[in-house]
């Protein structure tokens, strides 16, 4: 659905990106992962044209996504990053209902849509509809961010490190509502995360980015099991950490397979 060919970005003369080739299929939930400035956040926001890239192609749906004009391929793409706010004098459903609103969907299809996500996302429409952000929870805030940038049913949805901020417990639940969403709506996500267990909670697809390139990417059991170099061995850790995280994995595979309890 969306595809990297040989794409290439320097800021200042200093490369971000280099000849990165990638894949991101519909409907899989694909994670970049790697440490800070190794490229992942510069890769995202060249899809959705938030940063243009110097070389190479990236194409959505089959077209260059530099043929899109940019307001019509941001609206085919939800964007939640941590660092977005919600917006303080709105309601929560008001913030939800942002992108529709601009695309004049009528009034009944808005609620309604407000409220099928606020169920998907675990918060109680009576409790939350009315709320202002400051009433809520990091959270809280944090999923209504989800909800909006899923709002008017966005092809793709790109998310930047979108729990960073969060407790442990707090960003579990979230990682796996996540997944519920990304299974009930069959949706098509690329995250960015520096963090491990979250990248092997979460995807189908796996990158490993290093110094602007990728250097392996694939199922993640593919990755744990069959590091490409002594650099991906070493990203992942030791062994016992490996095998703890692919138990992670099958555990995650589970769920998604309706093998154990909903909710892990
Ligand atoms: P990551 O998301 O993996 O932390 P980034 O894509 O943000 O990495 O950054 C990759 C490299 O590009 C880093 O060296 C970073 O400093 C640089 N970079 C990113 N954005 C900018 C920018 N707007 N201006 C200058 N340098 C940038």
């Amino acid at each position: 659905m969306i595809e990297f060919e040989h794409v290439t970005k320097a800021f200042h003369g200093k490369a971000a990106v280099s000849d990165v080739s990638l894949n991101f299929a519909r409907g899989a939930f694909s994670v970049l992962v790697g440490t800070s400035g190794s490229g992942k956040s510069t890769t995202l926001k060249m899809i959705n044209r938030m940063v243009d890239f110097d070389s190479g192609i990236i194409r959505f749906a089959g077209e260059p996504v530099t043929r899109h004009p940019v307001t019509a391929l941001r609206r085919r793409m939800g964007y939640a990053i941590q660092s977005i706010g919600l917006f303080p004098h709105w309601t929560v459903a008001e913030n939800i209902a942002t992108v529709p609103r601009l695309l004049k969907w009528p009034d009944k299809k808005i609620h309604s849509r407000v409220i099928e996500l606020l169920e998907l996302l675990n918060l109680e429409p009576a409790v939350f509809y009315q709320r202002y952000p400051h009433q809520l929870s990091g959270g809280q805030q944090q999923r209504v961010g989800v909800a909006r940038a899923l709002a008017a049913d966005p092809e793709v949805l790109l998310m930047d490190e979108p729990f960073g901020a969060l407790d442990p417990v707090t960003r579990s639940s979230l990682q796996q509502e996540i997944l519920r969403v990304q299974r009930a709506e069959g949706r098509t996500i690329i995250l960015v995360t520096h963090d491990i267990d979250e990248a092997l909670a979460l995807a189908d697809h796996l990158v490993l980015m290093d110094n602007g390139k990728v250097v392996q990417q694939g199922a993640p059991d593919t990755l744990l099991r069959q590091p490409a170099n002594d650099f991906v061995r070493g990203f992942f850790g030791d062994s016992d950490r490996g095998i703890r995280l692919l138990g992670l994995y099958c555990v995650k595979n589970l769920v998604r397979l309706g093998e154990a309890p909903s909710g892990g």
